[in-house]
């Protein structure tokens, strides 16, 4: 390859991972650097369907439809006192990918959806760079009501909520779930481990592999990080194929 061939090929990386939203390339050797290490072919963008469009899971949409008339309008910790909506959690009751994150903010409260604000249009982004829709995947938080001010949810809150979304995952019985953030992947692995020393290795919830890794709200205020998560969201993608 010629020199004016390589500039050209460098170049149709860097536009390929611009399109991805990073803004630059790390100078890290395990860091793919080309389109062909993404394992998703560019413009091909739903070649990784992770729900059967032939079966809705009619089972599991009942069960999960069950599941909200039980938690009904409730009371059962303090988040209650400053929630507008409960934010049960939403998509495809056959996926294979679950998202997991902490809990509604102030957009998902108003809305009564996950994930709708900044941070959501990042999820949400980044599940389209992966070669998916949202609604091929399952998203919920480990608490349901919005903790005022955005303040992490406290350990008892989160014990009273916590059994709602592992029914959750019952439910739809996803073949891999990706923890958002430090509160989730804790909450839902039992670990005290800091989120930095768990992303990019696989847990168990039960026997469901749990990758662990970055909240997009940390990666909003922390951009260059967005390698980190694009590397663990490799990883899942491999487990699911
Ligand atoms: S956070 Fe969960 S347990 Fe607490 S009130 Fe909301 S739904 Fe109930």
């Amino acid at each position: 390859m010629n020199k004016a061939d390589i500039v050209t090929e460098l170049r149709k990386a860097m536009e390929f991972y611009r399109e991805l939203g990073f803004d630059f390339l790390p100078l890290k050797g395990d860091v793919p650097v080309g389109p062909e290490c993404a394992r998703v072919p560019a413009g091909n963008a739903h070649t990784a369907p992770v729900a059967d469009a032939g079966d809705p899971c009619p089972d599991r949409q009942g069960s999960l439809v069950s599941l909200r008339d039980e938690i009904g309008d409730c009371r059962r910790c303090r988040l209650w006192q400053g929630r507008k909506n409960i934010v049960f959690g939403e998509g495809n009751s056959c996926a294979k990918l679950m998202f997991i994150g902490e809990g509604p903010g102030r957009d998902e409260d108003i809305q009564a959806r996950p994930f709708v604000g900044s941070a959501g249009k990042l999820l949400t982004s980044l599940i389209t760079k992966l070669g998916l829709k949202r609604e091929d995947v399952y998203i919920a938080n480990i608490v349901k009501c919005r903790p005022p001010g955005n303040r992490n949810p406290e350990v008892d809150e989160i014990s009273t909520c916590i059994p709602f979304v592992e029914k959750q995952i019952d439910i739809i019985s996803p073949q891999v779930i990706v923890c958002l953030g430090k509160i989730s992947a804790q909450a839902l692995l039992r670990s005290s481990i800091p989120i930095s020393r768990m992303r990019g290795s696989f847990f168990h919830f039960r026997t469901i592999p749990v990758m662990p890794t970055f909240h997009p709200a940390y990666l909003l205020r922390n951009p260059k990080d967005k390698w980190l998560t694009w590397e663990d969201m490799q990883k899942v993608l491999e487990k699911i194929r």
